[in-house]
């Protein structure tokens, strides 16, 4: 039987835990009942360098009931970090885990469909809101316009998926392999590959506590979403310095002409001419400077070239 671990990034979550933890205990409780997971199956919440008492009820609600296990960050280090350390140590202990955050905002009732899935052979299952009524007018039309974004440039992501995510043991050790500082898990999960599937699901409001998602946050997250998947913005440099380049030749015939023709003052058309040359010399080699940039940012990432899924060969010592 699988050891299903639930992972939970925690920051100043006081307000919630307990209502959470109630919720996720009744969950795992029904799941081993129906023998779709193992009794060692367990909610590993993530202090990430909270401030108020929120390690103190990890580590209570550890002490009444060993289904609730702890890991604590020394300091604040942000969402995506707390939620790759929770995976990493679960990934030793489990075969299976699923993401979620503390407010319980994503159905949890869905975790059946989920397992469900990675049954079915699936080793990513993505938990997809059908709808975003709970949002405010603000949040949809950023959430729209990131994910058009996004799409131009050229980065594949699931749309209207946070990381309420199951991911096997497997999915699990190729995400490891992504070396990458600068972590937006939604779009390297995607690059890992193996079969998936999605769950659609509501997502409800935060029912205590509020969102540890302020603008600024949410706007840091979208850039650091562009930049380490994309190098759209220098190729568009490389695109303005060439075309800028181009116009500048076609403006000094131009210039060249009027001055024929004598209509010009002194030093001007040598003036402008230069000035038109050189923006556009300077902007395109600021472009091909970009572009070699560009490649040494993907290689320090070093990211895997390929993952293995299968490999038959009796002399291998993998199944
Ligand atoms: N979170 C975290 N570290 C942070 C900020 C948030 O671990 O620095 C956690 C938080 O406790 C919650 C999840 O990330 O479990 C999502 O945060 P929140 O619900 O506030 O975001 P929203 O749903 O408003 O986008
Ligand atoms: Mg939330």
């Amino acid at each position: 039987m699988d050891i299903l671990y639930i992972v939970v990034p925690c920051y100043n979550e006081e307000e919630v835990l307990h209502e959470t933890s109630k919720r996720l205990e009744k969950k795992l409780n029904q799941l081993i009942g129906q023998n779709q997971i193992s009794k060692n199956s367990k909610v590993l919440f993530v202090d990430d360098g909270s401030k108020d008492k929120t390690w103190q009820i990890i580590t209570e609600l550890h002490e009444q009931n060993q289904i609730f296990s702890g890991l604590k960050l020394s300091c604040n280090k942000g969402h995506q970090n707390a939620l790759l350390a929770g995976l990493m140590t679960a990934k030793d202990l489990s075969d299976v885990t699923i993401s979620l955050d503390a407010d319980l905002q994503d159905d949890i009732e869905v975790i059946d469909q989920f397992i469900e899935k990675y049954k079915q052979g699936c080793d990513i299952v993505y938990g997809v809101r059908s709808a975003r009524d709970t949002d405010t007018f603000f949040k949809k039309t950023t959430a729209r316009g990131f994910y058009k974004l996004m799409e131009i440039m050229g980065v594949s992501i699931q749309k209207d998926h946070a990381d309420y995510r199951l991911m096997s043991k497997r999915a699990l050790q190729g995400l490891e392999q992504f070396d990458e500082v600068n972590l937006f898990l939604r779009g390297i999960v995607k690059l890992i590959g193996y079969k998936s599937d999605v769950v659609y699901y509501k997502r409800s409001s935060r029912f205590a506590g509020e969102s540890k998602y302020p603008l600024k946050k949410m706007l840091n997250f979208a850039c650091d979403g562009i930049t380490s998947f994309s190098v759209k913005p220098i190729r568009l440099v490389t695109a303005l310095g060439f075309i800028i380049f181009v116009v500048s030749l076609i403006m000094l015939i131009y210039f060249f002409i009027i001055k024929l023709l004598g209509r010009t003052e002194t030093g001007w058309t040598s003036l402008v001419g230069s000035i038109w040359l050189l923006s556009g010399i300077q902007l395109l080699s600021l472009g091909i400077i970009g572009e070699y940039i560009g490649k040494i940012y993907k290689e320090v990432k070093s990211r895997p070239r390929y993952i293995i899924e299968q490999i038959i060969d009796e002399n291998s010592d993998k199944e």
